[in-house]
């Protein structure tokens, strides 16, 4: 299996969920080995690796820095790449947060789909789990176990009549996370608005953004789907797994977990070399990685311009 990384460049632009800042990003072809690499353009293209060793404060999302440098609310974006098979890409960006977009991974996959897909020369690597490991905290945990392909399992449980107990188990391909998991927007619930808003977060919210909860419903449906709200935790955790910083051969399962378990199993991951391998063989049942389907390898038209997304507009802060 070979390395991958984009065949061409794809634009968007937009807010931050929690920022509130408007940004532009671009997606670059990046050489093998590179991994995923964010430069801060704005910041004589300071890179962020995309990997556990830049793990910043983690709470509502998950921010990156590095010597101070700080990225937030990466995971959206990581779990589209990731997914994808794309293991060498520059992500630049000109401003402290990704645009949130309409809060989901799919304005991302049309941004990969635009961009399509492209072999190198060098053997893929992947971080092959060899032994169980698992973190607790309460009711809530995380666990990776060897697999000879990616799968992740996640496990939700919120006291709403719409919520509820909700399990999303999938092997993590380009076709199952663009069918499953792709779409699943972010949500919160109407209660929490104020406290977060008292915490200095998400100044970007919009009814455009995020699915807003409210007692007994929805404030801005229709959902979907039925369990948008499981399957957008499975994205979130793909997302924060990418930050392995290589494929992955195990199987992750998370039971009423978030961002800081996440982040803290792969940190603590990478930290014990004992519980994996690199491995240049898949697996049997591994899927390929560049198996994106044939129609987004199209080369682009003669003349065309990058994939542009509009903005969503967010509603003014009281
Ligand atoms: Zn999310």
């Amino acid at each position: 299996m070979l390395q991958t990384t984009i065949a061409r460049e794809s634009v968007a632009e937009g807010i931050g969920l929690h920022t509130g800042v408007y940004g532009h990003i671009g997606l670059r072809p990046a050489p093998a080995d590179t991994g995923i690499v964010f430069r801060r353009v704005d910041l004589d293209n300071f890179t962020i690796e995309a990997h556990g060793q830049n793990v910043a404060r983690v709470s509502y999302a998950t921010s990156l820095m590095k010597q101070g440098v700080l990225l937030s609310t990466t995971e959206h974006l990581l779990a589209a790449i990731y997914s994808c098979g794309i293991d060498n890409i520059f992500i630049d960006i000109d401003s402290i947060e990704i645009p949130i977009l309409d809060g989901s991974a799919e304005p991302f996959m049309a941004m990969l789909a635009h961009s399509g897909v492209r072999k190198l020369r060098r053997k893929r690597r992947y971080l092959k789990v060899v032994k169980p490991f698992e973190l607790v905290e309460g009711d809530r945990r995380v666990g990776i176990y060897p697999s000879e392909r990616f799968e992740v399992d996640c496990y939700v449980d919120f006291t709403h009549p719409l919520v509820g107990r909700q399990q999303i188990a999938i092997a993590v391909a380009p076709d199952t996370f663009r069918s499953c998991l792709a779409r699943a927007r972010t949500f919160c619930f109407e209660r929490e608005i104020e406290p977060l808003r008292a915490m200095g977060l998400i100044r970007g919210g919009s009814l455009e953004n995020a699915i807003v909860l409210t007692s007994d419903g929805v404030m801005n449906g229709p959902l979907r789907f039925a369990d948008e709200f499981g399957r957008h935790k499975a994205l979130d955790l793909i997302g924060d797994l990418a930050l392995a910083g290589l494929p992955l051969l195990a199987r992750v399962e998370a039971h009423k977990a978030g961002h800081s378990l996440h982040t803290q199993l792969v940190s603590r991951l990478l930290a014990d070399p004992s519980l994996w391998s690199i491995t240049t063989a898949a697996g049997e049942g591994s899927h390929e990685g560049d198996a994106i389907r044939d129609a987004d390898h199209e080369p682009a038209r003669e003349g065309e311009f990058p994939l542009h997304l509009k903005p969503n507009p967010a509603f003014a802060a009281d």
